[in-house]
């Protein structure tokens, strides 16, 4: 699996989740992190090995999803990489139920939710971390929030190369999911500003190919997400149950929600959309008849 190459110290491995790889001091190599499986993280190790002739010491993780990290244990247990992980997506790498479980309403979740895509395999945690600079194997490393996407996301601007995780999808993502998961809409358009302005010369998305400059996925993820919020409200100017304007919401945007995983991984993103419409003043909540009731305000 060739390396794409950015600067010289930082390359990717293109796959279904981009691993980024580092160059640190001596033969030291640090992924950005690692894939969705054992299978994934073999491959990682592998590259390293026979195009950098380097080894994998540590694992910076940009969010606690397991397409993400599910390659983590593999890769410790074959190099005994040290994990870095941000504050509060940690605890979902050390407790990977805990990913299915939020999605499926805190509750134990179905049996259909425990796939490899929904539940890890548990990593180890070495260090967590927060926004602000780093240093891993004497490279100087830039945390940056980008909460939202997972309840704390982050990227990593590295030798001017942006690993900016799932701030942005892709063009042809967002044509297959048609709406991506969220967790904080309010956080998730605070982090498009962020990720827009931060200066490099190369952004690698979570998934997709690499951009000279984020802004053009900047937009194309800020419009899909105004226009959700567009018809939200006009979908609780019922009022309306959130069951009706996920279904509403579905159907507008051809989502292919089909099966039990697609459906719990939007059913709170548009909670989260109508989390953020009732912060900012645009709908109102009630319970009545055992019902939970949006309307739009006038
Ligand atoms: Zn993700």
């Amino acid at each position: 699996m060739p390396l794409i190459h950015l600067s010289p110290r930082v390359s990717y491995i293109p796959g279904g989740v981009n691993a980024g790889v580092i160059r640190g001091d001596g033969d030291a190599v640090v992924l950005v992190d690692t894939g969705v499986n054992d299978t994934a993280g073999k491959k990682a190790i592998k590259a390293v090995r026979e195009e950098l002739g380097g080894e994998v010491v540590a694992i910076l993780t940009t969010h606690a999803h397991a397409d993400h990290f599910g390659a983590n244990a593999a890769v410790v247990k074959r190099t005994g990489a040290r994990v870095y992980a941000p504050e509060f997506d940690e605890a979902v790498l050390r407790y990977p139920l805990l990913q299915p479980a939020t999605l499926y309403g805190g509750a134990d979740p179905l049996d259909t939710l425990r796939g490899g895509f929904l539940l890890a395999h548990a990593s180890p945690v070495d260090e967590v971390i927060r926004p602000g600079p780093l240093s891993v194997a004497g490279v100087p490393v830039e945390v940056v929030s980008l909460a939202g996407h997972s309840i704390n996301q982050v990227g990593y601007l590295v030798d001017g190369v942006f690993f900016c995780a799932d701030v942005v999808l892709p063009a042809a993502v967002l044509d297959k999911y048609k709406i991506p998961y969220l967790f904080s809409v309010t956080d998730h358009l605070a982090a498009l500003d962020t990720a827009r302005a931060v200066p490099c010369q190369a952004a690698v998305p979570g998934h997709g190919p690499h951009v000279a400059n984020l802004g053009q996925l900047v937009a194309l993820n800020r419009a899909l997400m105004d226009a959700v919020l567009a018809r939200l409200l006009e979908l609780a100017a019922g009022p309306a149950t959130a069951e009706a304007i996920l279904a509403g919401v579905l159907a507008s945007f051809g989502a292919p929600v089909t099966d039990a995983p697609s459906f719990y991984l939007l059913q709170p993103t548009v909670l989260a959309c109508l989390s953020h419409l009732h912060r900012t003043g645009k709908v109102s909540q009630t319970i009545a008849d055992g019902r939970s009731w949006w309307t739009t305000t006038p």
